[in-house]
């Protein structure tokens, strides 16, 4: 019996615990790879679901569903944009959303990364970005993205915003201030947009903050190791693309993915009737 319950405690304490006010989310842990940060904490563990990078308590992603995030951020604004050649991604460190930007072949990505370290461990230990960190047409520049959107005076085609959880250092990236100069910079603009069901606040504060945009809609995908696995985006800007149009795009740029297609982008902009209600 005691050696029964060493067992089970001993188990327990092999999983990554998430903890939210009411809720958790646990994945079973392998070997820790990596701890540290001095902007973050950065934790990288290897799991059965491949590696997995966790900032500050939070799940990133797994090796396993990355894609099903990634894709859904980067590829309905570069599928919606005639010519998609210069893109702008705040925050992204991992290299995830310019591994899919550059299936565009754009003529040039800039990442706008607060933590160094997130790119260097990324690089050395996930390397989910396929190269792209390293690829030439990428520029990664070390700074606060909410200041660099403040000052920029270039134009972007797309700009994705790819920001953690809400903290001390993230919270403007979802003020009316920062949405205004966002889009002014950029011709579409797409930013995540948490959990409309376990973070309701924030998730209004964007609705609040984004109404002005032009043509400003909510879509929403499904993430596994985010709280609930359901996620929202928000896109903004010059799009306007039936279904039809949305297909014939799809078929002459012949982009390879793994999750997204043009059903998952149609499907993506239904939004149940409580979510409707919140906006
Ligand atoms: N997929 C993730 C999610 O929603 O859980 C986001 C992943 S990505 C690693 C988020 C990155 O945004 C982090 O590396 C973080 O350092 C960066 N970040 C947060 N606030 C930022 C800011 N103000 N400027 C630039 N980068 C920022």
């Amino acid at each position: 019996m005691l050696s029964y319950l060493n067992k089970k405690i001993i188990s327990f304490m092999d999983w990554f615990v998430e903890r939210h006010d009411d809720t958790a989310f646990m994945v079973r842990v392998n070997k820790k790879l990596y701890e540290g940060g001095t902007f973050q904490k950065i934790e990288i563990y290897s799991t059965p679901l491949g590696k997995m990078l966790v900032l500050d308590g939070k799940i990133q992603f797994t090796e396993k569903d990355e894609m099903m995030y990634h894709e859904m951020l980067v590829h309905v604004p570069m599928m919606m944009h005639p010519s998609p050649e210069k893109v702008l991604i705040i925050g992204g460190g991992d290299g995830g959303a310019a591994r899919e930007a550059l299936k565009y072949e754009p003529s040039s990505i800039t990442i706008v990364e607060i933590d160094r370290e997130v790119v260097e461990k990324c690089k050395e230990i996930i390397k989910i970005d396929g190269g792209a960190l390293n690829d030439k047409r990428v520029r990664i520049l070390y700074e606060d993205g909410i200041k660099f959107v403040r000052e920029c005076e270039e134009h972007f085609d797309v700009v994705i915003v790819d920001g953690t959880d809400p903290n001390i250092f993230s919270s403007h990236i979802a003020s009316r201030q920062f949405y205004e100069k966002a889009s002014k910079i950029s011709d579409i603009m797409v930013t995540q947009s948490q959990s409309p069901f376990f973070q309701p606040d924030y998730f209004k504060a964007i609705a609040k903050n984004s109404s002005f945009l032009k043509n400003r809609r909510f879509y929403i995908s499904y993430m596994p190791s985010y709280p609930s696995g359901l996620w929202s985006f928000m896109i903004s800007g010059d799009y306007e693309l039936n279904e039809e149009q949305i297909k014939k795009r799809w078929e002459e740029r012949n982009v390879e993915t793994l999750h997204y297609n043009p059903d998952m982008h149609l499907a993506s902009f239904a939004l149940p009737e409580w979510m409707k209600k919140m906006l």
